[in-house]
């Protein structure tokens, strides 16, 4: 089965300038072969012919940060207190398929509640229900009573975390994420402070490392980002750099950047949800939030200090907490640029870096001969103007047609 897309422009999530008039041959939901400069291909034969040469084809974008089983309403945590598994999992594939509507074609599912998330995964995989490819953590390994407690991944000591790791990977996750400090959605939790000393978290990417396996970690306090640094996990989440003392201010540590960047750790700085507090009117906001809006310009300051130093960020919405909708993935890339990111390098942070970051830059990220055909076609140019992200014409998973115009292609 072959598919020949020819498009006006190409961003191949390699170079660093778009290509022009360009002819990608997908087989069996592979790209065989890519062609630009208005050049031939050599595979032909009984094709389906995709015209979308007024248009910019690019890799599926990436969301390296959400969580399917929330709501994403200002009851984000009542509703998971409220509902049964079941119900999480219908919420969870409304929740997919919104986030594939906008050119997400992967994502990095940051803590779902039991198997919620990998029986979607799994689901979508069959061809039961279109998705986007799910990369699943399951539930987010806490400390008891720690932030999310409720998707109930507490472990407290190094010998919990190696237990918790193996039975993880015993039912199937794909990666692991751990919650180095509070979290400002788990009232009764401390942002500041560190939720597991180096040492424990140290246990946790050991083993991570045996099971072939990469380590999120949410971190706002400072605290947490160096122990999770100094633990060598693949990514750190958020980076508020909230200081240790109750002095509420950011604490960025130009040091723990430094290792960072020497070490290849990236940063999802979840910038969808500050953007989504600072739409709220004045007197809506709760102290959290007030919190939040009056930290905003500091954490951007050390964002652009961890860009400076050459960490490398990747998009990540933490879509389903409140306020932050699936198709968030425009709002992160627009974010990241006004961070100083030139466009092209913005969408290469939703594709080939994010790739990276989940390990599967083998499969996907890239349009390059052997990836996976999860393609994304834009109305416009985004890398002139990044608001063509949100003009979605079309979008394949693997070769095959799931969205067009906005719409699910299949039902
Ligand atoms: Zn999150």
């Amino acid at each position: 089965m072959l598919t020949v897309i020819r498009a006006g422009r190409l961003i191949d999530g390699v170079a660093n300038t778009p290509a022009d008039d360009a002819t990608v041959v997908v087989e069996n939901g592979l790209i065989r072969e890519v062609a630009v400069d208005g050049r031939g291909v050599a595979l032909t034969g009984d094709a389906d012919e995709v015209d979308a040469s007024g248009y910019t084809l690019l890799p599926g974008l990436i969301d390296c940060h959400v969580h399917l089983v929330f709501s994403a309403a200002e009851t984000a945590l009542q509703d998971i207190l409220g509902e049964d598994d079941q119900r999480l999992l219908v919420r969870a594939v409304h929740n997919a398929q919104i986030a594939l509507r906008a050119g997400v074609t992967t994502v990095r599912d940051c803590g779902g509640r039991g198997a919620v998330t990998l029986a979607l995964r799994d689901g979508i995989a069959a061809g039961i229900v279109p998705g986007p490819r799910i990369l699943a953590a399951g539930p987010a390994i806490t400390i008891t009573g720690g932030h999310c407690y409720f998707l109930n991944g507490e472990a407290d000591t190094a010998e919990d975390l190696r237990r918790m790791a193996r039975g993880l990977a015993k039912q199937g996750v794909d990666f692991f994420k751990v919650m180095s400090t509070g979290g400002r959605m788990t009232p009764g939790t401390n942002v500041t402070a560190a939720q597991y000393s180096a040492e424990e978290l140290g246990a946790l990417t050991t083993e991570a490392g045996r099971l072939s396996r990469t380590v999120a970690a949410h971190g706002h306090g400072a605290a947490g980002i160096r122990n999770a640094v100094a633990a060598r996990v693949t990514t750190v989440e958020h980076c508020t750099w909230v200081s240790e003392d109750d002095s509420g201010e950011v604490a960025y540590e130009p040091h723990v950047a430094a290792q960072m960047a020497r070490q290849g750790t990236f940063f999802t700085p979840t910038l969808s949800t500050r953007a989504a507090v600072e739409m709220l009117p004045e007197d809506e906001l709760t102290p959290s939030r007030k919190e939040t809006r009056r930290m905003a310009p500091a954490v951007a300051e050390a964002h652009r200090a961890m860009l400076e130093a050459g960490v490398e960020p990747i998009t990540g919405t933490d879509a389903g907490v409140a306020n932050v909708p699936m198709d968030s993935i425009p709002v992160e890339i627009e974010a990241l640029h006004r961070l100083g990111v030139e466009p092209i390098a913005a969408l290469r942070a939703a594709t080939q870096t994010a790739a990276r970051a989940c390990n599967r830059a083998d499969e996907i990220g890239t349009i390059e001969p052997g990836k996976r055909a999860d393609l994304l076609v834009l109305d416009g140019d985004p890398t002139r103007d990044l608001a063509a992200v949100r003009r979605v014409r079309w979008v394949f998973r693997e070769g095959r047609l799931e969205v067009e115009d906005g719409r699910l292609a299949r039902s």
